[in-house]
């Protein structure tokens, strides 16, 4: 099956929606036993180093997610993860499971050029939050391994501590396909953390094309990390960015840079006020920061707690997620059907003519657009 048929078709709209605890029963009336076994789909699990692993039913690894299996969970996202279309349907069946129980954390985006310390941050002030009680987890966007496979938060060493840390779970960006593709996969990535009891989870993204916005349309809160000094172009920050985020945090406030840092600080503290806020009535605010020393994190963590009480209490923060949900599906169908257009028989025989007709100014350019549309409707 052609991956740009499938949405809308899988078992999201045909399964009987079931409690999720009981997930180990065998659902009757499942569709599509992709090995041939009646009413239980199982899945091998994709593995990238080639052998394969024992198989488990989506039954049981939804299961494991809920009780917060670190293994099971794993697990889970390699499927959602996997590009194989046999995998997508068992995929979507393991999010309708654990749908019911996902939505309960505090999703945060923290984006800024390579350098200003996100990775230092994250273990920062990850490192406060766990030993405060609370489960995180951490994933990240990244444009570049989109393209070439690797990925940042992929090297561990990072964020040794927290890595290390029982109440952590950090997961490298997903790779391979389209921006997209990676969206779905993360947006589906934290559904499952959710399912799996972290109640915060972040998720980092290297500022490259349109990775920010990708990141801003699955997260409450958005955060833009800055180097002290330079200004946002010297710094490679994108116009619009700023507009983007809930909160500046200027980071390396400390040493030789803090007292750049703090100017810096006031600098954007004003050119905040002239800016459309990134959500509805909240003042982004301008915070320095040291995520060397940790001084300043607690400030931080307590502007996103102020941002929540903000958010919650006007019903922003629920409606916010509402329509992200509703724009993301309908972007996924405005994606697959340019895809099926494009990939479409008649459509590929008539587009060299009607566009070399139309490049040489013999037939207007809607006129030839009408014919392609009508012909991928035909057929
Ligand atoms: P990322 O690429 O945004 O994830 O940045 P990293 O966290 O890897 O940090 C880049 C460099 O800046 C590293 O050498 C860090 O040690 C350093 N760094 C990060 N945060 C701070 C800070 O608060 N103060 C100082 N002085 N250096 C920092």
């Amino acid at each position: 099956m052609a991956r740009a048929t499938m949405v809308g078709r899988g078992p999201m709209s045909t399964l009987p929606v079931e409690d999720p605890r009981h997930a180990l029963n065998v659902m009757p009336g499942v569709k599509g036993g992709h090995d041939g076994l009646p009413g239980q789909m199982r899945v091998v699990v994709p593995v990238s180093h080639h052998h394969r692993r024992r198989s488990i039913p989506v039954a049981d690894l939804a299961e494991g997610v809920l009780a917060g299996d670190r293994v099971m969970l794993a697990r889970a996202i390699t499927l959602v993860e996997s590009n194989a279309p046999a995998h997508f349907e068992q995929a979507q069946e393991l999010i309708t499971r654990i749908l019911p129980r996902a939505g309960g954390s505090v999703r945060v985006g923290i984006t800024g050029v390579p350098g200003a310390g996100k990775s230092t941050l994250i273990e920062a002030l990850g490192m406060t939050l766990v030993e405060a009680g609370h489960k995180l987890a951490v994933t990240a966007v990244d444009p570049s391994s989109i393209l070439t496979g690797g990925s940042i938060l992929g090297d561990k060493t990072r964020m040794e501590k927290l890595s290390a840390h029982p109440s952590a779970f950090i997961r490298p960006s997903p790779s391979g396909g389209a921006l997209g593709g990676v969206a779905r996969k993360t947006r589906e990535t934290i559904l499952l953390f959710e399912a799996a009891g972290y109640d915060v989870v972040l998720v980092e993204t290297v500022g490259v094309g349109q990775s920010e916005v990708t990141v801003r349309s699955m997260v409450d809160f958005f955060l833009l990390v800055l180097a002290p000094g330079a200004g946002d172009e010297l710094q490679g920050i994108k116009k619009g960015v700023v507009e983007l985020a809930d909160a500046v945090l200027i980071n390396k406030a400390d040493g030789a840079s803090r007292n750049l840092a703090l100017l810096s600080r006031a600098d954007y503290e004003r050119a905040l006020h002239y800016i459309q806020p990134s959500t509805e009535g909240w003042m982004t605010p301008a915070l320095a920061a040291s995520a060397m020393s940790g001084e300043g994190l607690p400030e931080l963590w307590m502007k996103v707690q102020a941002f929540l009480d903000h958010t919650r209490g006007r019903g922003l923060f629920e409606q916010r997620r509402r329509d992200q949900e509703r724009a993301w599906m309908r972007a996924m169908v405005e994606e697959q059907l340019k895809e099926r257009f494009f990939a479409h028989p008649q459509v590929q025989a008539l587009l060299p003519e009607l566009e070399q007709a139309v490049v040489g100014g013999t037939l207007p350019a809607a006129s030839a657009a009408a014919r392609l549309l009508k012909a991928f409707d035909e057929a």
